[in-house]
C-alpha cells in the first residue's frame, strides 16, 4: 500500500506518513501552528488516508470514502468547531459540548472501521472543558481519533499533552534563525512585546525589521515561544520560574488576546514563507497586534 499526499520534504509531515505507514495511528493528535487553514487540510488528508478504501494508493480521491471526506459528508468524520451558547460573548467548547462529544465517541462508526474527530478551534477549550475531555482521552473506544487543531499547543493541561502526539506545522521558517544572532531577534521580540497596546511605541520596535526581512524571520518564532510561554502563565501550566517579560505579559492580556497574537504570529510566518512582500508584512504585523490595544484587561 502507498501513502501519497504529504509532503516527504517537510519534517512534519513525514512524521505523519511514518505514523500512518506504521498501520498504529494515535488515538490522540495534536496539530499546532501554521495557520487554520492548513491544519485543517491536513487533518483531512490523514482522515481521508485511513479512511480510503483503494488497495493500492491511499488517500485514492476517488473511492466512495474519499469523496464524502471531501464533500464533508462522511458521517464517520466529525469536523467540528467552537460553539456559541445563548448569553456567551464567545464561542467556545463548553463542557456540555464535549460531554456531547464524548457520548457520539462511544457511538460506533456508520460505515468504517474508524470514527475521527476534528475538533478546530481546539485551543479555545478552558480547564473545565479540558478535564471533561480527558475522561475521553483515558479510555478512547477503540475505534475513535480525535484530532485536535490548535494555533499553539501551550493551552492543554499536562495530563491532555501526554496523551496526545503533538505534530508542529510551519516550524520550516524556524532554522533560518541561525543565520540572525539569536540575542539580536531575543532583543527585537521584546521590544515588540513590551510596545504591545500602544500602536506608536509598536510602530517604533517594528522600525528595526525594515529592509531585514532575516531578522523578522528569525524573531517570529521567538515571539511564538514568548506567547506560548505567557499562555501557560496565563493557564497555571508553567512549570518553574516564569521570565519577568512572560508575567507582565499574562498580567497586562487577556487568554484571548494571547490567543489571537500566537495566531498572528502564524499568520506572519506564514506570510513570510510564502515571500510576501516586507513591507505589506510589516504593515500587517502592527494591524495585527492592534487587537492588543483594544482587549487589555
Ligand atoms: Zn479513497
Amino acid at each position: 500500500m502507498e501513502i501519497v499526499g504529504f509532503d516527504r520534504n517537510n519534517h512534519t509531515q513525514e512524521m505523519i506518513y511514518r505514523a500512518l505507514l506504521s498501520g498504529r495511528f494515535p488515538h490522540t493528535v495534536i496539530l499546532e501552528g501554521g495557520l487554520p487553514e492548513e491544519r485543517l487540510d491536513l487533518a483531512v488528508k490523514i482522515a481521508s488516508a485511513l479512511l480510503c478504501r483503494d488497495n493500492n494508493t491511499v488517500p485514492c480521491g476517488e473511492c466512495h470514502s474519499c469523496r464524502k471526506i471531501e464533500h464533508r459528508t462522511h458521517p464517520d468524520v466529525l469536523i467540528l468547531k467552537p460553539e456559541k451558547k445563548e448569553g456567551s460573548k464567545n464561542e467556545t467548547y463548553f463542557v456540555d459540548y464535549i460531554r456531547q462529544i464524548r457520548d457520539n465517541a462511544f457511538i460506533i462508526p456508520h460505515e468504517s472501521d474508524l470514527k475521527i474527530f476534528i475538533l478546530q478551534e481546539a485551543q479555545i477549550m478552558n480547564d473545565q472543558a479540558q478535564n471533561a475531555f480527558l475522561k475521553i482521552l483515558e479510555e478512547p473506544p477503540e475505534y475513535v481519533i480525535f484530532i485536535l487543531l490548535a494555533s499553539t499547543k501551550s493551552v492543554y493541561l499536562p495530563t491532555i499533552l501526554s496523551r496526545a502526539s503533538v505534530f508542529t506545522l510551519g516550524g520550516e521558517t524556524r532554522e533560518v534563525k541561525d543565520t540572525v544572532s539569536r540575542e539580536r531577534a531575543e532583543a527585537a521580540a521584546e521590544a515588540v512585546c513590551l510596545a504591545l497596546g500602544n500602536r506608536y511605541e509598536l510602530v517604533m520596535a517594528a522600525g528595526v525589521f525594515d529592509k531585514d526581512q532575516k531578522l523578522l524571520t528569525a524573531t517570529l518564532p521567538i515571539l511564538g515561544e514568548i506567547f506560548s510561554d505567557t499562555l501557560r502563565v496565563k493557564y497555571s501550566a508553567y512549570e518553574g520560574e516564569p521570565p519577568e517579560l512572560c508575567r507582565n505579559l499574562a498580567s497586562k492580556f487577556s487568554k484571548r488576546t494571547l490567543l489571537r497574537l500566537a495566531d498572528d504570529v502564524n499568520i506572519l510566518t506564514e506570510a513570510l514563507r510564502q515571500n510576501a512582500n516586507l513591507n505589506l508584512t510589516l504593515a500587517r504585523l502592527s494591524s495585527l497586534f492592534k487587537s492588543a490595544e483594544t482587549e487589555q484587561e
